[in-house]
């Protein structure tokens, strides 16, 4: 593999009794992209939010390229700004422009001037097909353009790694290509991605590794090829019977 960007060691996370992410030891290459696969409540999302402090952990360890997880104040805000995250739910900003949800981020947290953040975000918007929109506002869009646009605004804090958690699961059919296509690029560029999804299609064209999660243990990892065809454990078997 190539050179760890995201290395988890021994990541152990409760709820209240419930112990929701199980010695979990994973490392993300750069430029690698992993798809996490798993049953409903198998801590998928737990964990997404856990490398980029989302949530916090009680015990183990998380580094971004080399560097801990700070607990909070600036570093970590800087630290966060590093990893990209897009969420089932497309949650931009409802009463800001599509221009603005792209250019908040970098003016606030990055502080890059007003005009630059604006031709970036255009360009950004360009590549995911919705510049022609830039000055509408979410509610105007389509639930397919709106997810393309935050992976735009992801995309404009440039994050060594992005997550995404589910990013296709709120779409109508037809809109799923149109979001998955955008995802292929980035992969294709060498964008490093961790991503939550069914879409089996996606993961064998975009992805080089399954990660797959039950009851918060990691059970089995494979190939796309590998582990849609021939998975190992009765776990992943048995949930593969239920998704196919
Ligand atoms: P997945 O994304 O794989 O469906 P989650 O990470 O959302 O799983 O949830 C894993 C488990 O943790 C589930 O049992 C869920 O009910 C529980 N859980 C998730 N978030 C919370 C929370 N904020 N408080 C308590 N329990 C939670
Ligand atoms: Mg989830």
């Amino acid at each position: 593999m190539s050179e760890p960007l995201v290395v988890m060691k021994d990541v152990n996370k409760h709820y209240g009794d419930l112990h929701v992410l199980k010695d979990i030891n994973l490392e993300i290459g750069k430029g690698e992209v992993v798809i996490l696969i798993g049953p409903s409540g198998s801590g998928k999302s737990t964990l997404c939010r856990t490398i980029n402090r989302l949530e916090t952990f009680e015990a183990g360890s998380i580094t971004i390229d080399g560097k801990e997880l700070p607990q909070e104040g600036k570093a970590l805000a800087d630290l966060r700004a590093d990893v990209g995250m897009v969420f089932q739910s497309f949650n931009l900003f409802a009463h800001k422009t599509i221009l603005e949800n792209v250019t908040l981020g970098p003016i606030k947290v990055r502080k890059t001037p007003k005009a630059q953040a604006e031709k970036r975000a255009m360009e950004l918007l360009e590549r995911v097909g919705v510049a022609h929109q830039a000055a509408k506002y979410p509610a105007q869009l389509s639930g397919g353009q709106q997810q393309r646009v935050a992976i735009a605004r992801s995309l404009a804090m440039d994050p060594k790694v992005m997550l995404f958690d589910e990013p296709t699961s709120a779409l109508d059919p037809e809109m799923i290509n149109e979001v998955l296509d955008v995802m292929v690029t980035l992969a294709k560029e060498g964008m490093t991605m961790v991503v939550v999804t069914h879409e089996m299609g996606f993961a064998r064209k975009a992805a080089q590794r399954v990660v797959f999660l039950a009851d918060g243990q990691i059970v089995e990892q494979a190939t796309p090829e590998e582990f849609f065809t021939n998975p190992k454990s009765d776990r992943a078997k048995d949930f593969l019977g239920k998704i196919l």
